[in-house]
């Protein structure tokens, strides 16, 4: 086991997933057991069948579905889980306008290439608001930038902190350019900012382990923000790059030859290129491409791009 996971109360059951599907979080009561975050669609099956186990619910019922923010990784096996286990759904207030009328730009799904069945929340969480899940009390605490709707969830008695993916070990969720979010990155400092403001021992992110190194992972992420804000065309190439990598997660593999073409169809994309870059299609395709595999996150394999 994970050494940070060993210091979690037992109430609280960490699926560590991997980067197309976000953590499942099970808080686990007498009272009611509260799962945070769903995982991508593609992966419902695996995320039902973890559910299932006896670390899972066992055949335990479920009291609430809570999301800290609504992409499709942490939202894709809503409907599912929520079909499943007859229970409701609560979502972030911020958020709750784009859910309702299911804006599938907004809420980056067909405009990133990604997917997300739509599902009907019961309920909003608001900013400050208190909860006890999993025999422990939470306060949910806005935390705009990659998301401006997220929230993460705080539990001062233990020093715990469900980041979603405001913070991760190594940074955060990408961020919008300020030429479509001004208050984006700006806010994503003032979050980073607050969180170093709260006593942390355990942060359990939205991806990879839980991890007790917290001061070090906030001033990762703070140096990131500063290298953004000194560059921020930078914002808009990582975020189609990290798009990229994930819709290659999803499809499994692209061809080559198509990239030009995905390009040039897929929103955010053709977007993103009419402002900020303004090449043809094959050229922006060549530029991400080339800078993706010097990185080592995708590979070519023939005629086809995968995931390294
Ligand atoms: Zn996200």
């Amino acid at each position: 086991m994970n050494p940070a996971a060993r210091l979690l109360p037992p109430s609280i059951h960490v699926f560590v997933r991997d980067w197309l599907s976000a953590n499942n979080i099970l808080l686990k009561s007498r009272d009611g057991n509260v799962l945070v975050d769903s995982g991508y669609a593609r992966h419902v099956p695996l995320t039902l069948a973890l559910l299932g186990t006896a670390r899972g619910l066992g055949g335990e019922p479920l009291a609430q579905l809570v999301n800290t923010h609504c992409h499709s990784d942490h939202i894709g096996g809503n409907a599912a889980v929520a079909a499943a286990y007859d229970c409701p759904i609560a979502i972030p207030q911020g958020e709750a306008a784009l859910v309702e009328r299911w804006d599938t730009k907004a809420l980056l799904l067909d405009y990133a290439d990604q997917d997300a069945p739509r599902f009907t929340p019961s309920s909003v969480l608001t900013p400050g608001s208190a909860h006890v899940w999993g025999d422990l009390q939470w306060r949910a605490l806005a935390a705009p930038g990659h998301d401006m709707g997220a929230l993460v969830f705080h539990n001062p008695e233990h020093g715990l902190l469900i980041s979603g993916d405001a913070l991760w070990h190594q940074g955060f969720g990408f961020v919008m350019p300020p030429e479509i979010d001004p208050e984006a990155l700006p806010a994503t400092r003032r979050t980073l900012e607050m969180l170093a403001g709260l006593d942390l021992r355990v942060v359990i992110p939205g991806h990879g382990e839980p991890f007790t190194d917290v001061g070090p992972a906030l001033e990762r992420a703070l140096r990131r923000v500063a290298a953004f804000e000194a560059d921020p065309l930078r914002l808009a190439r990582h975020a189609l790059k990290v798009i990229l990598t994930f819709a290659l997660l999803d499809r499994r593999r692209l061809a080559l030859a198509d990239l030009p073409a995905y390009v040039d169809r897929v929103g955010i994309f053709r977007d993103f290129n009419a402002l900020f870059f303004g090449v043809p299609a094959p050229r922006l395709a060549e530029t991400l491409l080339g800078e993706l595999v010097k990185a080592g996150a995708v590979r070519c394999d023939g005629d086809w791009i995968v995931p390294a």
